[in-house]
């Protein structure tokens, strides 16, 4: 079968979920015994969203092969468990360096360079994924960023609308807008929907497929509205319900038909409707876990898309274990000394998180120390594990004046340094040790008993290490260097095996987990929490 498109664009407001809709796609899709892939277009001028500021774009995920991209593949890759690649996070940025790039070394010699037809022709060739060798694959899914009508969408428009025409029904337009509920009037209304609907035909593009998100649920009569207002079949006119779980929303989509309307319109026979099992049993653990653990996620961003994936990881992790795991922002900024009790009061666990800079970084120390005193399940992630480091350094090593070199260049004891091959480098962009290596975990260590295998490949984002000059006295003294990279010999993860759970990783093993699969150490993490508040309750 040929590869089919298709395209998912967002009018009315942004933060409809976009990015959920095409994941929940992707799993129905996939669900049929089709191979997918899901995309995201940004129509921002960065080349990836690496160097922007958590506030401005919620966390970073970053794939196996090393891209920093749009925190959307994290949910495509916990719907999924495909790996997405490089291939799979394209902003405007990239294609114009792409297109400039070209007409410097002389390929356009002659031409005066345009947005179209040279800077769509490289929207369309990356939305194909011409130049990607070997895929196969049944069904792209493309997400553009944004919402229609912006200035800086209008070239994705342009591209979705040339290949729609060349693809004919190999291509389906799938529009996601709102209905908001005006409570004065106690009405629903389509008119946001109808005005989008219009913009997007304005462009040239005639939606197969609208998905309306609403907090309130629509009758036919008023999709039957939408539907002759806008030219689109009944059947095609779906709708996504505020729901009390992002992953109830593929069971949604299926019980509407949204993906047996998508293969009608492409002319691929319907067949039954996937059981979806495996998927089924975790919502219905997700339904009926109760129980509630609170974990402290101590990290310097107050806003939830800023961890997205390790708030999705510690969700997952405590289904399986039919727990509902609570997780309480503490701003480490604020954590001092004398108020660090009270902050982590009645936490079963406590993460520290990844993050770069001199801010927060006394207290998210405080916080390592006061869980290694106290007992309680810790897990460092990056940044986390580097406090961990310089803690122990600075209590139980005594060196006082123990630091990362990132936070303070001169210090004496550089427990934490900056890695070799970063010393040379001066561009900010995409130069971090970024993506996939290998990591040997220790025999008789907490992490390979979480694993179940001593050899593991996980992500990275980072540019400073564990110090291995150090090494032999954290060993000493009970800090074991438990995975270590078997090709650079970088610590990649330190334990401190005496105590109920206090790990903490240099790599990121928020970023692979999924849905069907959470990562084996959240779920151990998870389970030495639970152990925790059950012995807090006792107390
Ligand atoms: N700032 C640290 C480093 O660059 C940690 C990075 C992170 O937490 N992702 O090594």
């Amino acid at each position: 079968m040929n590869t089919k498109y298709i395209f998912i664009t967002g009018g009315v407001v942004s933060s409809l979920g976009k990015g959920i809709i095409s994941a929940s796609l992707g799993k129905l899709l996939q669900a049929r015994g089709f191979k997918v892939t899901i995309q995201k277009f940004d129509p921002y001028i960065n080349i990836d969203p690496g160097t922007l500021n958590p506030y401005e774009h919620g966390e970073c995920y970053v794939t196996a092969d090393g891209m920093e991209t749009d925190l959307d593949l994290g949910h495509y890759e916990r719907f999924t468990g495909i790996h997405t690649t490089r291939e799979n996070s394209i902003t405007t940025g990239r294609i114009y360096k792409t297109v400039i790039d070209r007409e410097r070394h002389g390929d356009y010699l002659g031409k005066t360079i345009q947005v179209v037809p040279h800077i769509t022709d490289e929207i369309k060739r990356r939305m194909l994924r011409s130049d990607v060798k070997g895929e196969d694959l049944d069904f792209v899914i493309t997400e553009v960023g944004g919402t229609i009508g912006d200035i800086e969408s209008a070239p994705f428009m342009e591209a979705i609308r040339q290949l729609r025409w060349q693809l004919g029904r190999d291509a389906v337009c799938v529009h996601l807008t709102y209905v908001p509920y005006l409570k004065a009037a106690g009405e629903l209304k389509t008119k946001p929907t109808q005005h989008s609907v219009k913009e997007l035909q304005g462009m040239g593009i005639q939606p197969d497929i609208l998905v309306l998100r609403t907090e309130k649920h629509l009758d036919d009569a008023l999709r039957m509205k939408v539907a002759s207002f806008c030219n689109v079949d009944l059947e095609c006119v779906v709708q996504s319900e505020d729901l009390p779980s992002i992953y109830e929303v593929p069971v949604n989509m299926q019980r509407q038909g949204l993906d047996a309307a998508i293969l009608r319109k492409i002319g691929i026979p319907v067949g039954e409707t996937p059981a979806m099992k495996s998927w089924h049993d975790f919502l219905d653990k997700q339904r009926s876990a109760k129980r509630e653990v609170h974990v402290a996620l101590v990290g310097k961003y107050d806003l939830q898309d800023a961890y997205k994936s390790i708030r999705e990881s510690l969700n997952l992790a405590g289904i399986y274990d039919e727990v509902k795991v609570k997780i309480h922002f503490v701003g480490s900024q604020g954590i001092t000394r004398e108020n660090v009790s009270e902050q982590l009061a009645g936490m079963a666990g406590i993460v520290i998180c990844p993050g770069f800079g001199q801010r927060g970084i006394p207290g998210k120390i405080i916080a390592a120390e006061y869980a290694r005193t106290h007992d309680i399940p810790c897990f460092g992630i990056c940044l986390g594990m580097q406090m961990m480091v310089i803690e122990f350094a600075r209590d139980v090593l005594n060196l006082e004046d123990a630091d990362s070199s990132e936070m303070n260049p001169e210090t004496p004891h550089n427990v934490i340094d900056l890695m070799e091959e970063q010393k040379n480098i001066t561009q900010m962009g995409g130069t971090m040790r970024l993506g996939e290596y290998p990591c040997e975990l220790r025999a008789g260590s907490r992490a390979l008993e979480a694993y179940g295998t001593s050899s593991v490949r996980e992500r990275h984002r980072h540019r400073y290490e564990f110090n291995n000059h150090y090494r032999e006295a954290y060993e000493k003294a009970g800090m074991k260097c438990v995975g270590v990279n078997p090709e650079a010999d970088l610590v990649e993860v330190v334990e401190i095996p005496t105590l109920r759970w206090y790990i903490g990783t240099q790599f990121h093993p928020e970023y692979s987990s999924t849905v069907l699969h959470p990562h084996p150490l959240f779920v151990s993490f998870v389970k030495a929490c639970i152990l925790q508040a059950s012995d807090l309750a006792r107390q």
